[in-house]
């Protein structure tokens, strides 16, 4: 029989599920700075549904949603949890990333079973809706899609996760359970941004702009483009970032400092303000044609931190070209000239997460070990909130970082 609360660092034997279970939790009057919003807590172990798994979390990834969680903005996610799915614990347990071993099944799942080691991805829909069972509709643009451990409670920081069962895919076994846990949220996430949207999927020598090329996403897009024969140039904040990048598969780096044209384009009714940005982003053009070769443009433009970089992603990439953008992490307000977004035929795309099909394909690269999960940080469970406000403050090093759960 299963005891009612076991310790981080005691084993509890496969498939004994206990009733409670230790969790990283954040509550309303905790949101703020992540380091002081995440507090652990000891909460109910979750009950599943008929197509979900209970996994027991190994390791669980740490990612920018759940500093804007920490946060409370732009959404207050204990609302949401209540509002969306009825759920009025007053908790939010974040998480979108784990390695762990399935702890029990429910009775219609048959992809996994108790025992199986797994990752999980983060991407949740109703499964049993006849437009996604059909195949009319992509999943993870259905209304009903949502994000396991941001807008869904029950994510990975805890000792348990209570997930859909087609989030569990094979963990690779040649990594250990932390760095299984590092990749999968802004692996499969660049996936589909550089190979889900034809007819701009990265093609052999394309020249593919990637911002915050040492970063969780960038670190990613940066290994994709590489295999798939792109050609990654990556743009960081500090010359440091340089040989990490290089490393990974980058052709050369820019860095930002290097340019002050940044954020909302000026209207363009005032012609010495705009002729001022003209410069500057002509500026920051020549320094890309100076790795990729005087007249070669990127044909993608790997985009996430938004308002403060999307005048000149929409400038720099070339006729015809896409623009494919999943976050807005300096501003949402995006200012593009319309004179050169027609004209010039390119394309501005917006992407969330990544289907079933898209996962799976980039858990293959990793475990045929084509893409490293690029782990640089390992901490303890009770260090979850301190390394979310490193990430907040864009002070955390270069590629994923990840806490260690349950030890036994
Ligand atoms: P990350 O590891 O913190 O990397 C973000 C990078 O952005 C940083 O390394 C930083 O690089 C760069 N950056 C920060 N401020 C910038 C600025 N003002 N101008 C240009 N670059 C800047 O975070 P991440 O995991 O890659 O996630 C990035 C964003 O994407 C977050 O907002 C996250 O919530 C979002 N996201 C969305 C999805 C989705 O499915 N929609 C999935 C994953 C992530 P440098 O300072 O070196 O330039």
């Amino acid at each position: 029989m299963a005891k009612e609360l076991y310790e981080l660092n005691e084993a509890i034997p496969v498939g004994e599920v206990p009733k409670k279970m230790y969790a990283m939790a954040i509550r309303k009057e905790r949101y703020g700075e992540p380091k002081n919003a995440f507090k652990k807590e000891v909460i109910d172990v979750p009950e599943i549904g008929p197509d979900d798994a209970l996994v027991l979390v190994r390791a669980a990834g740490i990612n920018y949603n759940n500093v804007w969680a920490a946060l409370g903005i732009p959404l207050d996610m204990v609302e949401v949890h209540a509002k969306d799915q009825n759920d009025h614990s007053g908790v939010h347990i974040g998480g979108s990333d784990a390695s762990g071993i399935v702890y029990k099944v429910g009775a219609n799942v048959k992809n996994v079973k108790v025992g199986d080691e797994v990752v999980v991805h983060c991407g949740m829909w109703d499964v049993n809706h006849p437009d996604i069972k059909s195949g009319k509709v992509d999943p993870i643009v259905h209304s009903s899609n949502r994000i396991w451990g941001y807008e869904v409670n029950y994510g990975s920081f805890a000792q348990f996760t209570k997930v859909q069962a087609h989030q569990c895919l094979p963990r690779p076994q040649h990594l250990d359970w932390n760095a299984s846990a590092a990749y999968m949220l802004v692996g499969a996430t660049a996936y589909r941004m550089l190979m889900g949207f034809p007819e701009h999927t990265v093609r052999k020598d394309d020249v593919v702009l990637v911002w915050g090329g040492a970063g969780g996403l960038g670190s990613m897009a940066i290994q994709i483009v590489r295999e798939t024969g792109g050609k990654p140039i990556a743009v960081v904040n500090d010359p440091g970032k340089f040989d990490f990048c290089k490393s990974l598969g980058a052709v050369g780096v820019i860095n930002r400092k290097d340019f002050d044209h940044w954020g909302m384009l000026p209207h363009w009714k005032d012609e010495a303000k705009y002729n001022e940005w003209l410069k500057g982003v002509r500026k920051f053009g020549k320094a890309l044609w100076d790795i990729a070769g005087k007249g070669v443009n990127p044909r993608i433009v790997f985009e996430h931190p938004g308002e403060s970089t999307i005048p000149t992603s929409c400038y720099v990439v070339d006729r015809g070209g896409m623009v494919v953008i999943c976050a807005g992490t300096t501003g949402y307000n995006a200012t593009v000239d319309l004179r050169y977004h027609w004209m010039h035929q390119k394309r501005l795309q917006g992407s969330h997460f990544a289907n079933d099909e898209q996962c799976t394909a980039f858990n293959n690269l990793v475990l045929e070990k084509r893409i490293d999960p690029c782990l640089s940080k390992t901490v303890s469970f009770d260090e979850i909130g301190n390394v979310h406000q490193m990430m907040y403050e864009n002070k955390h090093p270069h590629g994923n970082m990840v806490a260690t759960v349950q030890l036994g």
